[in-house]
């Protein structure tokens, strides 16, 4: 007789967290819509510095995000080389950045590297006032997940929804505990720089995620409930 020794352990599917960099207009306008048809939340690293410039975000659609169960996440006052700074200098973009936003009754958790650039003094900084960090790496994060050095997959101009799911369905393979997806613009006009997702195809991925049920985090409460298991 054959014994056919399936392992009846239910797989556990990684966390996915879609994040956000440098709250570029249009990803509130076409992107926060999108993701709130499916109950998705989302986390957004802004820089204080920019709030209210030339199509980037106001106070006023931060708190809105934040009120729709956003995370705010901090990205320096005005997303300098870090390693480049004065100690005095890099002090001041990083913890001058979480007080603009306290001072708007929002408190944050986690950090994304300017261009994914720092050196242990910035880490040190970094760490003293936020619980995560994220970098411009797209690393396997499997347990143990180190929160100061969460990885993330950049979604460029170039790239496909496919591309996406594939990367998906490699973390799931590989046992991964968490999968960042970071956007920058979504839209459909004036496609010219490197960091844009069409409209269509932000849906075709968000489709995909919730037809295959997986759990979707803002990366806050993602690495909470990872390293709480
Ligand atoms: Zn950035």
């Amino acid at each position: 007789m054959i014994s056919c020794d399936i392992n009846h352990q239910e797989r556990v599917q990684p966390i996915i967290c879609f994040t956000f960099d440098d709250a570029h207009l249009n990803a509130y306008e076409n992107g926060f819509p999108l993701l709130e048809k499916y109950n998705f939340p989302a986390t957004s690293f802004i820089n204080s510095g920019t709030v209210g410039r030339y199509k980037r975000l106001s106070w006023e659609q931060i708190l809105d995000l934040h009120n729709h169960n956003w995370e705010i996440g901090g990205h320096t006052v005005n997303h300098p080389e870090l390693p480049e700074l004065s100690d005095e200098e890099a002090y001041y973009q990083i913890v001058q950045d979480y007080y603009n936003f306290l001072e708007h009754g929002i408190e944050l958790n986690s950090f994304a590297l300017p261009s994914g650039h720092a050196t242990e003094r910035d880490y040190a900084i970094i760490k003293s006032r936020y619980k995560n960090i994220r970098n411009s790496i797209d690393k396997e994060m499997r347990l143990p997940l180190n929160r100061f050095d969460l990885g993330y997959y950049a979604y460029q101009t170039e790239y496909t929804p496919q591309m996406v799911k594939e990367r998906i369905i490699r973390g799931s393979i590989n046992g991964e505990a968490l999968i960042v997806i970071g956007f920058h613009q979504i839209s459909d006009n004036n496609i010219d720089a490197i960091d844009y997702c069409r409209t269509e195809d932000f849906e075709e991925i968000l489709c995909w995620v919730a037809e295959r049920e997986y759990l979707v985090m803002r990366l806050d409460q993602a690495v909470e409930k990872i390293l709480t298991k």
